[in-house]
């Protein structure tokens, strides 16, 4: 939880405030994706999919255009009817939302809240942070080994208070993975009333034959959520589509208090047809395995040391956030635009998202001219 309560500068006297739980968030910083002066802009900040929305999601998000004054089906029941097909799931254990980040804050207002905690890894996903502060639970960032997520270290944060376990798997920004064995003993190891969400944005992307992106522990019983989204694999993060597969009591809780139209006409629609895109999610990995390797390579024979992921990102390692924060200028002043890790408390770092192969040159070229004269 971040440190700042102070009111807002735009506060004034006696107007409404605020509960101090809003006052301490920091804000979220989303990818930046302008650069002043620069007219062609390569946008590697935010994870998005190499290769823009799918053919098929644009046709049929165009062809709700006539529809749109039509609520749309509050259930979302056809996409998790289609989500049900695709991954071999019960549609009835599935909640969609208006993006994976819409279901983090209903988590924690249902099973977090004043009196409450809220485990995460130190370096997870600050979603986590800004929807358990602002449900008025304490948020504890739990140390790391080498940027992966610490089992034992987590068991050991676990008090009678605690209530939620969030945990991004594969982890972003770090790109750590833990494997199915680690997972299955943090579970073991948790308490039966604490949540465990497993957030598998990247899932489709991971490779390694030792991964469940939560289906397993789900499955086992009544403690544990997986999260999943169409805005990275599947190219629609402007539509703002998530979903999580749960326990009944889980699902029901969260129908209770989700947006009762939250996903639009448009967006399911569109998710809808991703999933219905033929080989779309085999060549994005395919292209992810190739083209998150060679950057790395790239950045690596130059002297720039990157952590391994299993994600379509990296960590690129500066050693010092003066370096990083230089890198970042460079690259931007070349119109290219990755994410800064200061609010990861990586300052040292920069996340680069792995982009088509020409905007993954540019970010080599540039990158050995900053190793060479920067
Ligand atoms: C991108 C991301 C999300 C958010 O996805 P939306 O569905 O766009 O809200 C959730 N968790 C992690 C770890 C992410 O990187």
């Amino acid at each position: 939880m971040s440190e700042t309560t102070e009111l807002a500068d735009t506060q004034e006297a006696g107007a409404p405030v605020p509960r101090p739980e809003v006052m301490a968030i920091a804000a979220y910083v989303a990818g930046e994706s302008k650069v002043a002066g620069a007219n062609r802009v390569i946008k590697l900040s935010s994870n998005e999919g190499a290769f823009g929305p799918p053919p098929g999601a644009i046709a049929a998000y165009a062809a709700t255009a006539a529809e749109i004054h039509r609520y749309p089906d509050g259930g979302s029941a056809a996409l998790r009817r289609a989500i049900g097909a695709r991954f071999g799931l019960d549609p009835e254990r599935i909640v969609c939302g208006t993006g994976s980040d819409e279901l983090i804050g209903h988590i924690a207002h249902i099973y977090g809240g004043p009196g409450t905690d809220i485990l995460m890894s130190a370096h997870g996903f600050t979603m986590y942070d800004i929807a358990g502060t602002y449900a008025g639970s304490r948020v504890v960032k739990v140390p790391e080994q080498n940027l992966t997520a610490d089992i034992d270290a987590i068991l050991a944060a676990v008090t009678p208070a605690t209530t939620i376990v969030f945990l991004a798997n594969p982890n972003n920004p770090t790109g750590s993975l833990l494997p199915q064995s680690e997972m299955v003993r943090l579970r073991a190891g948790l308490p039966r009333h604490v949540l465990l969400v497993i957030d598998a944005a990247y899932a489709e992307y991971v490779e390694d034959p030792d991964y469940d992106p939560g289906v397993a522990l789900v499955d086992a019983g009544a403690d544990t959520i997986m999260l999943r989204t169409f805005s990275k694999v599947f190219g629609l993060g402007g539509m703002r589509v998530g979903w999580g597969y749960a326990p009944p009591a889980v699902i029901d809780a969260i129908n209770r208090v989700r947006g009762v139209f939250n996903v639009n006409l448009a967006a399911q629609a569109a998710a809808v047809a991703a999933l219905a895109e033929p080989g779309w999610v085999e060549s994005s990995v395919a292209h992810n395995r190739e083209w998150r390797g060679k950057l790395m390579a790239a950045l690596n024979a130059t002297g720039i040391a990157t952590w391994p992921s299993h994600g379509n990102f990296f960590l690129a390692d500066f050693a010092t956030a003066e370096r990083a924060a230089a890198a970042d200028a460079f690259l931007k002043s070349r119109g290219i635009i990755v994410r800064a890790m200061g609010a990861y408390a990586l300052p040292h770092c920069l996340r680069i998202t792995v982009g088509t192969a020409e905007e993954c040159n540019a970010v080599a070229e540039a990158l050995a001219a900053f190793m060479a004269h920067g």
